[in-house]
């Protein structure tokens, strides 16, 4: 039997945190042996140092597990961040240095000309910023939770027909801003429209997503992007309203079928964390919505819905992800499914 990998989560008791915890219990290639936090957790073990807010109880292999500074050394192979912005830049480049490969969640590197700002399905080809590396230790990053469900609806139209531009509306659920987040007496009866820094982000991040690597830099698509981003009163699960102005004409059949047969490398290659299928179409009027299709696919598929031409640019649909799932924790143990299935990471590397 192959050895499993060692992970290490840095913001392990937080919202994403939680989330890798619970996704990588039972993973056949990674186990997690490290754990770290802020100084309010050093010193506790993870049971008595992180308040559980996913179903079910602490998981019993990681409950006893100490809680450490996020510095190097940990007892790991490879890390997976979730550390605030604040701090990410700093500690994940002083574990990459000290050899470690990083898997991030944080906005910190993600626009940084070596650093992969993947979709597996998408733009797997982005890895081979990789090659330029010096030492042992590198970042890939997985993209904003927002982007990374407009960047996967917009793929199969952008390969098939080229996205000329695309406008989008988010409606992102509030444990989108971490824990304890947004306060109640703010967002019950209520919506708000803004998020710091997020349109820019996923203006910017989508273009890197679908851009093209270029003597080890990627050229950002050739596309506009404008985004508009609301806090509503949801608990998981982004949804963003989208338009595009596609660069070739066609008809809505021709877009239904690009979304529903959209698949890629992590699905040829039978990685444990992908969804037989990435993205999904539904039909009926009222769909999706957070509550009824953000597990779909455990979490990892987004939804598309609400497909019609539009009477400003050519077409809109709304899609839905699952901000902590696909947009955050499960995207990032796919990346690293993907590096290990590519050779960048092996088990007992370092
Ligand atoms: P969170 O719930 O606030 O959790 C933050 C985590 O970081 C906790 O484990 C906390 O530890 C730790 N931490 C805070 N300050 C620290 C410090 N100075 N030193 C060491 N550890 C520290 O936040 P989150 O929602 O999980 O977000 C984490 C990161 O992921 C952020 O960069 C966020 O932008 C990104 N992200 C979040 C989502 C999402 O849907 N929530 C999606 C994509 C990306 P303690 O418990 O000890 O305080």
């Amino acid at each position: 039997m192959t050895e499993r990998i060692r992970v290490g989560i840095l913001g392990a008791t937080g919202t994403v945190g939680q989330r890798f915890v619970q996704l990588l219990q039972n993973h056949p290639r990674f186990v997690v042996t490290a754990l770290a936090a802020s100084d309010r957790s050093v010193g506790k073990t993870f049971g008595e140092a992180c308040t559980w807010r996913l179903p079910g109880d602490v998981p019993r292999d990681v409950r006893d597990i100490p809680v450490r500074p996020p510095e190097p050394p940990l007892d790991c192979d490879i890390i997976f961040s979730s550390l605030p912005t604040e701090i990410g830049r700093e500690v994940e480049g002083c574990f990459a240095e000290a050899g470690y490969p990083v898997i991030s969640n944080t906005s910190s590197y993600r626009m940084d000309a070596g650093v992969p700002l993947l979709i597996p399905e998408v733009n797997p080809e982005h890895l081979a910023l990789l090659d330029r590396r010096k030492g042992k230790g590198f970042i890939v990053t997985n993209p904003n939770c927002s982007a990374i469900g407009i960047a996967l609806a917009l793929a199969p139209l952008e390969r098939r027909f080229g996205v000329e531009a695309a406008v989008v509306t988010t409606l992102q659920a509030i444990s989108g801003a971490g824990y304890p987040g947004v306060p109640a007496m703010d967002i019950t009866d209520n919506v708000i429209p803004f998020i710091g820094s997020e349109e820019e982000k996923i203006e910017r991040e989508t273009r890197k997503i679908l851009g093209t690597v270029r003597e080890g830099a990627v050229e950002p698509a050739p596309m506009a992007v404008s985004a508009q981003v609301h806090r509503v009163n949801v608990q998981d699960g982004h949804i963003a309203a989208v338009r595009v102005k596609l660069r070739r004409k066609a008809q809505a059949g021709d877009l239904r079928d690009a979304f529903a047969t959209f698949s890629g490398v992590p699905q040829a290659l039978k990685l444990h964390s992908a969804p037989a299928r990435p993205v999904l179409v539904r039909d009926d009027p009222d769909r999706p919505q957070p509550r009824l299709d953000r597990d779909a696919g455990g979490g990892m598929s987004v939804t598309v819905g609400r497909l019609l031409p539009d009477a400003v640019l050519d077409y809109r649909f709304v899609v839905l992800s699952h901000n902590t799932i696909r947009g955050a924790a499960g995207a990032a143990i796919l990346n690293a499914e993907l590096l290990v299935a590519k050779g960048y990471i092996k088990e007992g590397s370092r």
